[in-house]
């Protein structure tokens, strides 16, 4: 028998990358399967695990025979609760048609770049971004296009993303707080955004996973309670960060009309809905009081604070982030500019695991990303493991 050449793979797939986050983390298991100590903060989780109440609604789901297919879009109590949610805690105008239950915040991402993105279309972003971002936009035959943030900061959100629109311009990606730096744009900040899509007929995928990962200042403001900004704006939420249900994958979208029917076929046709008895426990997790955080944000807010404060006497340069899990501090001199270089260097030689800010765009370049998300003894232990650093190994580095 005469056998044929294989096909390859599909050829979108050729500018599509593999998070450099993951092989990060494929190459901490590594060494803890040798048996290694490693200090992780390469990772992005909450460091509490899912409160009991919500493990019990899975757990009475399963009792009740909650296994069957559920409608694609969502189990009706559950859209319902999360259009009053989003109506009370994020001024969102919703209907009952406008939200729709994803498999967390990564697929409600995805199949918002599926409903808007033609081959061939520009995404804007803000830079540094997270890291999957530009690879969603490419699967989808999207040309991304980076803005500084800091540039946007310093001359002016309006005028710096004028520089980078173009004909194609199509969509704009926006994500605060965000992921890496823990930044958050202020109200003034998203009016200009808003002024700016209004004016070039842009639609927005608003990325809200840290929503609620605020540690002080302003609260969150979501693109889409701006007036008008609710027709243009799809909002992406996920249970994941605020309900420490990341194993879980749910989430929620929240879509304009125009919008609706070419998500829900995506939806359909990528997973067919969330799996049952999951939704019903994300209804519990929306039950909960607004500031059921308060005391987990206590908490993250110390580690921030400790990490911070280890890093600075470990050479960092660290500016405390008010968002989100991460520190992004500057890369001491000692250990080059070159972040996967230097990412390199503590892994190899203080078990110290973080990720280089290279992998969340040029603008993260000499910066390293640690979660603060992390045991408190994980802080103590990795603080200490820095401050071995031999001069030796830091020559190395360089
Ligand atoms: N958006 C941002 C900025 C994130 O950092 C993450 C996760 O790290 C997500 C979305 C998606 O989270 P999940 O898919 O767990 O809901």
């Amino acid at each position: 028998m005469t056998r044929g050449a294989f096909p390859p793979p599909a050829l979108r797939f050729d500018s599509v990358g593999f998070s450099e986050i993951v092989r990060v983390r494929n190459r901490v298991l590594d060494l803890l399967a040798l048996g290694e100590k490693v200090w992780r903060f390469e990772g992005g989780e909450p460091y509490m695990p899912t409160p009991p109440p919500i493990r019990d609604a899975m757990t009475r789901a399963l009792q009740r025979g909650e296994t069957r297919y559920a409608p694609s879009s969502g189990i009706p109590e559950l859209r319902t609760a999360i259009v009053a949610k989003v109506a009370r805690k994020n001024g969102i105008p919703a209907d009952r048609d406008s939200p729709i239950v994803v498999n967390g915040g990564m697929h409600g991402l995805f199949a918002s770049f599926a409903t808007l993105v033609n081959p061939g279309d520009e995404v804007m972003l803000f830079s540094p971004y997270w890291t999957p971002i530009v690879d969603v936009i490419t699967y989808h035959g999207g040309v991304p296009v980076l803005v500084s943030t800091a540039a946007a900061r310093r001359d002016g959100l309006f005028r710096t993303l004028e520089q980078a629109v173009t004909d194609k311009t199509k969509v704009l990606y926006w994500n605060s707080p965000t992921n890496p730096t823990g930044d958050v744009f202020s109200r003034a900040e998203i009016e200009e955004m808003s002024r700016f899509v209004f004016e070039r007929g842009l639609a927005v995928i608003s990325d809200e996973a840290y929503e609620d990962l605020i540690y002080e200042g302003e609260s969150h403001v979501s693109p889409a309670s701006l007036p008008g900004m609710e027709e243009r704006t799809i909002s992406v939420f996920t249970f994941s960060k605020t309900y420490s249900m990341t194993g879980w994958r749910a989430g929620y979208v929240i879509v304009p009309e125009r919008y609706r029917a070419a998500m829900r076929s995506v939806v359909l046709y990528s997973i067919n809905g969330v799996s049952t008895p999951t939704q019903w426990a994300a209804l519990e997790a929306l039950s909960f009081p607004d500031d059921f955080l308060r005391e987990a944000r206590e908490g993250y807010r110390r580690r921030r604070d400790r990490l911070a404060a280890g890093l600075v006497s470990a050479g960092f340069q660290v500016e405390k982030p008010r968002a989100a899990l991460y520190l992004f501090p500057k890369i001491p001199a000692s250990l080059g500019s070159d972040s996967r270089k230097a990412a390199e260097t503590l892994l190899d030689s203080v078990k110290v695991a973080t990720v280089p800010g290279m992998v969340f765009g040029p603008e993260g370049e000499g910066h390293l990303r640690f979660s603060f998300s992390v045991a408190e003894e994980m802080i103590a232990g990795g603080v200490e493991a820095l401050s071995t650093l031999s001069s030796k190994e830091l020559q190395q580095a360089r």
